[in-house]
């Protein structure tokens, strides 16, 4: 039997609960082990029949290749199972609750595929002439229009690919607005609580980082902020509502200070989510802010999809965002591309982030997505969130202990594991027992503040008696771990394709590439 480093079974089989099974194939029931493509197919194969192909006269003089370039050959259903096996071992906001915090796993409507996928939208080109994909770019401008209402800022850049991505947008555009100042910063506040991806854009644009402590009540103090401004400081960036949940409370205060001392107030705005029709960040102080489409506007996630992380920016930035943005030119809609034409228009843009103009069919979704919805529907899917996150925490209150006292939250609710101490059991083996009992785990370990960390995010699109399930759920594995029965946590998850995997190892010695083993490739020569 497989097993890690720790001593514990890699492949599903023994347990208490199915005992030693043991099956001829590998496979569990109807639940199929699957190798990869490159073991499956066999090199010397191939799943179609094509015709001998001409002599020609290589015209790469003598670079062509000769050997064999080593694709597994397949037929066309053993291709197809493959694929759709794997898919099958993917967990997905569509087969079940997903209550990754901080990632805001929403659903994403059938009609937003359904207009994604609407010819004129889904078979555009973007080196299309600009004339003949008018309906598409009025679409960007319709799009614009309502996130710089929603946000109550100045100028957008629709072409980021992801909020990481539209981070390293607007940090540039600060850093542009301060060498247009003549100003030389060299300091990125940054609070504890922060996405990682924070402290790495600072870093990637060249700013050091200053680390902001947060206070007792997990939010951050104007006076703390106060005290590590300087002449040094180019910007903050600050989360809100926060990574453990809670809007911040002295944001306005803040913004301002930062203001005082010449720098700007970068909002990571992935938690949008929460805010939605409520605050609009213009209104905080805030100059520049990505918004995740994918998180906040429903578009799919992960391996769902590509990202998409427009950035809006306040007045004081707009100037610098980046090419292209979309113009209404009398009876036509088009894209400015060329910096000199946005010079003359008086703006300044810090040049292109991307080669084209972003992810037309995450705008189509998006746009769809608050169409369908409309004004009152956004803000209620905002307060939604934020009812569904505190009905999970009503729940799980008396059992689980949450870091900044029993106060109510945002759209995701953050315990930590105070409530596990003595029992044996980690936060780790607390996920991984959530698996077995057919539940993806919520965000662990993070934010990095928190011991154990549990950041649960139900979104507003779970009804409420999946949100009972999921407390109850929890809520019998808590009393589990209470009760003693550790091994049940330390064996999980059982029940999965794969067992407990030797984490700390593939992170250390991470195998990027596939390589035939050696005999097979003997074989083969
Ligand atoms: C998801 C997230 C990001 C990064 O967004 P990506 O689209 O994954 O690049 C940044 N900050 C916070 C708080 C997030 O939750």
């Amino acid at each position: 039997m497989a097993m890690n480093t720790q001593g514990r079974p890699t492949t599903p089989g023994a347990s208490m609960l199915d005992g030693e099974v043991r099956t001829f194939t590998g496979n569990r029931g109807l639940d199929h082990e699957e190798p990869l493509i490159f073991e499956r197919g066999s090199l010397e194969k191939t799943g179609v029949d094509l015709p001998e192909p001409k002599a020609v006269k290589p015209r790469l003089g003598g670079l062509e290749r000769t050997g064999a370039i080593g694709l597994p050959g397949l037929t066309e259903p053993e291709a197809m199972r493959h694929y759709v096996r794997l898919s099958r071992k993917n967990y997905a906001i569509d087969s079940g609750l997903y209550p990754l915090g901080s990632c805001t796993m929403k659903h994403n409507p059938r009609l937003n595929e359904k207009m994604a996928r609407v010819p004129g939208f889904g078979d555009v080109h973007p080196l299309q002439p600009q004339q003949t994909v008018q309906g598409a770019i009025a679409l960007m401008q319709m799009l614009s229009g309502y996130l710089l209402e929603l946000t109550g800022m100045k100028a957008v850049a629709l072409s980021p690919k992801a909020g990481a991505h539209g981070e390293l947008c607007g940090m540039i555009a600060i850093k542009a607005a301060h060498e247009a100042a003549g100003s030389k910063r060299s300091v990125v506040l940054v609070p504890e609580s922060a996405h990682g991806t924070n402290p790495a854009t600072a870093a990637f644009m060249g700013y050091g980082v200053r680390s902001i402590p947060a206070r007792e009540d997990g939010t951050v103090a104007v006076e703390v902020v106060r005290a590590a401004l300087g002449p040094d400081v180019a910007a903050i960036m600050l989360t809100n509502p926060n990574t453990c949940g809670l809007f911040e409370p002295e944001v306005v205060a803040i913004a301002k200070a930062v203001h005082e001392a010449g720098a700007y107030f970068y909002c990571d705005g992935a938690n949008f989510n929460a805010i939605v029709g409520k605050v609009r960040p213009g209104d905080l102080g805030v100059d520049a802010m990505h918004i995740n489409l994918h998180k906040t506007f429903s578009t799919p996630h992960g391996g769902g999809g590509p990202g998409s992380g427009p950035v809006v920016f306040s007045e004081a930035l707009a100037r610098f965002a980046p090419v292209p943005f979309g113009i209404r030119d009398g009876e036509r809609f088009r894209l400015v591309e060329d910096i000199g034409e946005a010079e003359r228009r008086g703006l300044k843009p810090f040049g292109r982030l991307t080669a084209f103009h972003g992810q037309m069919g995450m705008f189509v979704r998006a746009l769809t997505y608050m169409l369908s919805h409309g004004a009152d529907g956004m803000r209620q899917a905002s307060e939604d969130a934020v009812l569904s996150a505190n009905y999970v925490r009503a729940g799980l209150r008396d059992l689980f202990t949450q870091p900044f006292g029993d106060q109510p939250c945002m759209h995701e609710v953050l315990f930590d594991d105070r409530f596990l101490q003595d029992t044996g059991v980690t936060t780790l083996d607390f996920a991984k027992a959530m698996i077995d009992e057919g539940y993806h785990p919520m965000t662990v370990y993070f934010p990095l503040v928190v011991h154990g960390a549990m950041l649960i995010e139900p979104t507003e699109s779970e009804s409420k008696d999946s949100l009972d399930l999921f407390i109850a759920t929890l809520r019998h594995l808590a009393e589990a771990a209470r009760r003693g029965d550790v091994e049940r946590f330390k064996q999980a998850p059982r029940l999965a394709p794969r067992r407990r995997l030797d984490e700390t190892r593939a992170a250390r010695e991470p195998k990027l590439r596939w390589q035939p083993d050696p005999a097979r490739r003997q074989a083969a020569e």
